[in-house]
């Protein structure tokens, strides 16, 4: 049925990235062998890695600690990761989302780690309700103690440009020579995140549903931006698989709200959120939340993929 189209559809696209992505692979690491005078910056994951680039341009060699195509919230670092997070002149990373990053931070970055998450205005996941008779400060305060605050920020390309602007500042302090290229290619960086949200913003306004089920709960930034509301299968990591029970509630969801297609992952074992489409009788559709980019991502860096995200999205949401 509609989902052996989609699939089929899917591997079209994927093979289509798979060529994009061998013709600009050479690009990155020629820039990496022959800036040998610039900032080294080691990024935990590829958002920021990307961010580092534009931001940095050709004063900083970047390099990422999580592969292509591995899950990024489960990282783990060999011995020689640890030896570059120790090395390099700027660590950027997200406190809360790589725990064995975190801790190599602590250790090993103490004077060079940067949060990029400082700079996000993250906030708790959407599904846990205040406590009755709490403030929102409260609120907040539990969520940090439980660990529940979400760590997805680049998913809102608003936030992503906050981040990008203060990074800008922390390179500018490494490197004051570098203030006035930092600050440019951060304006660019947010020019672009700035045209990626109104079409997003354009493009999602008109949603026939506009509930939203995905793997694991990443989106719940952009569904705050864009106005979807976010029901993850999976909790904030993917890795903490749903009970029958639960994935039985989440099908019924859908069929109760009209959902027409559940959205699996490019780097997560799509298994879990099939038997919901298939146990609601709706197709599924991968939404990248761009944790690494891999041959199967349906670009060859976050616009494209943010792009191809929006396409999904407007065909699986039915929106006008
Ligand atoms: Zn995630």
């Amino acid at each position: 049925m509609n989902t052996w189209t989609a699939r089929a559809v899917t591997a079209a696209t994927a093979s289509a990235a798979a060529l994009v992505l061998a013709g600009c692979g050479g690009a990155d690491a020629t820039a990496g062998s022959t800036g040998g005078d610039g900032l080294t910056v080691v990024a935990g994951f590829y958002p920021l890695e990307w961010a580092a680039q534009r931001v940095g341009g050709d004063r900083v060699d970047v390099s990422s600690l999580t592969p292509p195509g591995a899950e990024a919230h489960d990282l783990e670092l060999a011995p020689r990761d640890v030896a570059a997070v120790a090395d390099a002149d700027l660590l950027v990373y997200l406190d809360g989302f790589q725990p064995a990053l975190d801790e190599a931070a602590q250790n090993e970055a103490a004077d060079t780690a940067w949060d990029a998450g400082r700079a996000a205005d993250l906030v708790p996941t959407a599904e846990e309700d205040a406590h009755e008779g709490e403030t929102a400060e409260e609120h907040e305060e539990h969520a940090h103690e439980d660990g529940a605050v979400d760590p997805h920020f680049w998913l809102d390309p608003v936030r992503l440009a906050s981040v990008g602007d203060a990074l800008a500042d922390r390179l500018t302090e490494s490197d004051p020579d570098g203030a006035a290229t930092y600050e440019q290619n951060a304006a660019a960086l947010r020019a672009d995140l700035e045209a990626l949200d109104a079409e997003m913003r354009a493009g999602l306004a008109g949603c026939a549903v506009d509930t939203l089920v995905t793997g694991h709960d990443a989106f719940g930034y952009l569904g705050d931006r864009y106005g979807l509301e976010v029901v993850g299968i999976s909790g904030l990591s993917p890795s903490a698989e749903p009970s029958p029970a639960a994935q039985a509630e989440i099908a019924e969801l859908v069929r109760e709200r009209g959902i027409t297609t559940v959205y699996t992952e490019t780097l997560v074992d799509p298994a879990v959120a099939e038997t919901v489409a298939s146990e609601a009788g709706v197709r599924t559709a991968v939404l990248d939340p761009i944790e690494g980019l891999t041959d199967e991502s349906a670009g060859s860096d976050y616009l494209e993929v943010m792009r191809a995200n929006l396409a999904t999205l407007q065909e699986g949401q039915s929106c006008s």
